[in-house]
Order: structure tokens, then C-alpha cells, then sequence
């Protein structure tokens, strides 16, 4: 009898999986950005962990790793300069972090067994220490904790994490199991939101930290690589070839964002335009769920990393006015790395607000130029079984409401979205008249973080 139900509840499972309404999307059952939505990364921890940490970092074999050991007051207070200015996602301080390294360069661990593992998990208390004091609450949809998993070479010390040139030398299982505890441990007792596998410089070790991923139930991640110029990683392969490889993975789902970081800011727009070239439905006819990826971008200031002096040399890049084409072009997430501190996240994160309305109006004719034919068929689809009268009075109804809440609480995002859904209703004539009467509006630009906007009652 037992096993009659199981059989049957097996057999709808499948019915259901084939049925392309009823499948389970994997997307919204493990959500983390939304590819409607833009948030702000924080920058370079390391470079910024210098204002309130007294000790020499760069020299130092762990890096800003150390601090986590000598110093959580001094994480937990960079952390809160980044939300302070307006970062959305905050990185655990654990790009250098590693259970071997921190039992070589820390001799007075109580336990040197257990304590190095330890000191990862607590990367993630400390990050969500610093969220509870700005914000008064926990995470939310708006602040998350990102886990940084920096390559392999910067625990190497020597730099190659900008050249790969180590990635010849060891084995891809050598890369997993290397990976694959520190992974584990940002999972463990608080878990990150996602993985921020970043300057990774080459897509062979960005294949073996998704090896590593496929074992830790809701790992999720973004990928970001060094760039050595317009168009290659760091290892110098094709960065379409590498963005093909990451698709071509098995876990690719939990890829939530692929981009660079520590990179310039004058190569990401060459590099996104790459991207663009193979991040799109053509390229991958065959994958029911793929929606175009969004980008993550995070730039250092500009000047460039001397391994030898171990010192920055050279001039500062202007970021802000690369922000809105980043934004046309895909990109969801935008920070910074090396050497951008809290005062630059303060006007990425303003320049990003800024642009937010017209981005989403010109992706949105993007996206409609760029239909699949299967999304076509389902539009007109919809278009025949429109819903009757009652039902569509209903819905315009909840939609106000909706556009009327999120006005209220001045929240930008929810506006936009509003009024996205608001524009697709069925003869909403009366939404198109308020949108037009918002849009009419003129707010200065600096305000429109701080001011909600005001709508007329229509009533
Ligand atoms: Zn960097």
C-alpha cells in the first residue's frame, strides 16, 4: 500500500517535471538577486580594514585575514562602513581564508585541530554582527552576506592569482579538495546568501569550485574573473570561452552571476560586450531555464598591483562614469575591489540609484527585441485566454495597491517594479495616466534617494 503511494507520488513527480507550468523552478525556489533589481557590492576589504586595523597588511602572508584572529572589532567596523555607504551585499573576510594557511602563519590556537576551521565560520558571524548594528535587524533581501572564496593563487603570495601561471601545476581534484573545506565552513552554522568566487583567473579553477559546490546543499554563487586586457582571463583564455565552459557545467544553476572584479575600470565595458555575445538564449536554445545571467562587477581603483614592492602604483581610475552603460549592458551588481573604499561605494551606489528608471525602461525594449520565440508564443498565448472583465478589475485593483504601497514606502525598486507590471496590464488606462503623471515629475537627482516620490490619489 505504502509503496503504491510512493509509486504514484513518483509518477506525478515526473508528470510534473514535464509539464512545463507545473516544474519546479529551481530559480525561485533558491532566489538571490533579481535580475528586475540592482544592488551595491561593497570594495576592496583589505585596503579598507586599514583604517581601523593598525597592523601592517600587505606584507602579511594571511593578508586581511588575520584581523579575524587578532582583531573582529576591526571586521566588524569595515563591514559597517560598506552598509554605512549603501552596500547591499557585504563579503565575508575570508578571501585569503584557509584552514592550512591559518595553521602555518597563527601559532596560539587553543586547538590547532579544530580552531583554524572555526575562524572561518566566525568570517560570518562577524559580518552579520556588523548588518545587526547598522540596520537594528538581520539580513534581508536588501542586505546580504556574500562568502568570499578568493583562487588558490593568493594563498600562494606571489601574485598568480593574476597570471594562473599555477594552474598548470596542480590537478583540478587538487583545486576541489582545496576549495571544498572553506566552502563548507561559510556554510555550516550561519550560511552565507551566496559565494563570491572572485578573481579567479582562470575557468578551469572556476570548474573545480563548482565540483566543490555540487555537495553543499543551497550553495549558490557568483563567479567573477581577473581579466589580463579587453577580452582574456588572467590564464589568457577567451573570457567567451570561459563564460561557455561555467554554462556548460553541471551545476551550472547555482551560478546566480558571472563578471570580473580587480580589473579596470576602462576594460569592463570591452569585456561585457563580449559576454553579451554568448549571454543570451541563442547561444543556449536548448536550456528551458536560461534567462540571461546577470553581470557582477567590481573594478579596483585603477592602479596596479606591484608583487615584488607588494605595493599599489600608478593612477586612480573614475568608475562613476562608467555605472550606467555597466548597468545597459547587464550588469546587476556593481562594487569595487582593490583600493575602493566605503567614500567610492557611497557614489557607485548613488550613480546606481540615479539611473535605476531609465536602465529598466531600455532593458525592457531590449528584452522584448530580443524574444525568444517560445516566450512570443506564450504572450500570445496569454493574449487569447485574456482573463474576463471581473477578473482583470481585480487585478488592475491589487495593482494599484501595490504601486500605492510601494510609493509609499519610497522604495525605488518596488517603484519601478510597480509600475513594469502596472504598464502590462490589460486596458489599464487609468495606471497609464499615473505613471505618465510620476513620470511628469521632476525630481532633482540627488534627492531621489532620500525623497519618497508622491503620487496623487486617483480616488
Ligand atoms: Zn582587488
Amino acid at each position: 500500500m505504502f509503496e503504491c503511494v510512493l509509486r504514484k507520488n513518483r509518477k506525478m513527480e515526473a508528470q510534473n517535471f514535464l509539464d512545463p507550468c507545473q516544474r519546479p523552478d529551481i530559480e525561485k525556489l533558491t532566489p538571490v538577486f533579481q535580475t528586475d533589481k540592482f544592488y551595491c557590492l561593497d570594495g576592496g576589504f583589505a585596503s579598507s580594514l586599514q583604517t581601523f586595523y593598525q597592523k601592517d597588511i600587505d606584507n602579511d602572508p594571511l593578508w586581511s585575514c588575520r584581523a579575524l584572529k587578532t582583531d573582529p572589532e576591526a571586521v566588524i567596523q569595515t563591514h559597517e562602513a560598506f552598509l554605512e555607504a549603501g552596500a547591499n551585499i557585504i563579503t565575508t573576510n575570508t578571501y585569503q581564508g584557509h584552514h592550512d594557511l591559518f595553521r602555518t602563519h597563527i601559532k596560539d590556537f587553543k586547538d590547532p585541530c579544530i580552531d583554524p576551521h572555526l575562524l572561518l565560520e566566525k568570517a560570518v558571524e562577524l559580518a552579520d554582527e556588523a548588518i545587526m548594528r547598522v540596520n537594528g535587524t538581520g539580513r534581508s533581501l536588501e542586505t546580504l552576506v556574500a562568502g568570499s572564496i578568493g583562487p588558490y593563487g593568493a594563498c600562494l603570495g606571489d601574485g598568480s592569482e593574476y597570471t594562473g601561471a599555477y594552474i598548470d601545476t596542480v590537478s583540478k581534484e587538487f583545486l576541489q579538495e582545496w576549495h571544498s573545506d572553506r566552502i563548507k565552513r561559510l556554510m555550516f552554522n550561519k550560511s552565507v546568501d551566496i559565494f563570491a568566487i572572485e578573481t579567479i583567473p582562470s575557468y578551469i579553477e572556476a570548474l573545480a569550485i563548482l565540483d566543490a559546490l555540487k555537495d553543499v546543499h543551497g550553495a549558490r554563487c557568483w563567479i567573477s574573473f581577473q581579466c589580463k586586457d579587453d577580452s582574456h582571463t588572467a590564464r589568457g583564455e577567451p573570457i567567451e570561452e570561459a563564460f561557455a565552459q561555467l554554462m556548460n557545467h553541471p551545476e551550472a544553476l547555482r551560478i546566480k552571476a558571472i563578471g570580473v572584479n580587480c580589473v579596470k575600470a576602462s576594460s569592463v565595458t570591452p569585456i561585457l560586450k563580449r559576454l553579451n555575445t554568448v549571454n543570451n538564449w541563442q547561444s543556449w536554445p536548448d536550456n528551458d531555464y536560461f534567462t540571461k545571467i546577470p553581470y557582477i562587477i567590481a573594478p579596483n581603483g585603477g592602479e596596479d598591483w606591484n608583487a615584488v614592492e607588494k605595493r599599489w602604483v600608478g593612477e586612480i581610475d573614475d568608475i562613476i562614469c562608467h555605472i550606467r552603460e555597466w548597468m545597459i549592458l547587464g550588469a546587476n551588481v556593481i562594487g569595487g575591489c582593490c583600493r575602493v573604499g566605503p567614500p567610492k561605494i557611497k557614489l557607485i551606489k548613488k550613480e546606481i540609484v540615479n539611473n535605476i528608471y531609465e536602465v529598466t525602461k531600455l532593458r525592457l525594449e531590449q528584452s522584448r527585441k530580443e524574444k525568444r520565440p517560445i516566450d512570443q508564443w506564450s504572450f500570445d498565448e496569454k493574449c487569447l485566454r485574456r482573463p474576463p472583465y471581473e477578473e482583470q478589475k481585480r487585478r488592475i485593483e491589487v495593482a494599484k495597491e501595490f504601486f500605492r504601497d510601494a510609493s509609499e514606502d519610497g522604495d525605488a525598486n518596488a517603484i519601478i517594479t510597480a509600475q513594469l507590471e502596472a504598464m502590462m496590464a490589460h486596458n489599464n488606462k487609468e495606471m497609464y495616466e499615473a505613471i505618465k503623471t510620476l513620470e511628469r515629475q521632476e525630481i532633482p537627482k540627488d534627492e531621489i534617494e532620500e525623497q519618497p516620490i508622491e503620487i496623487e490619489d486617483e480616488d
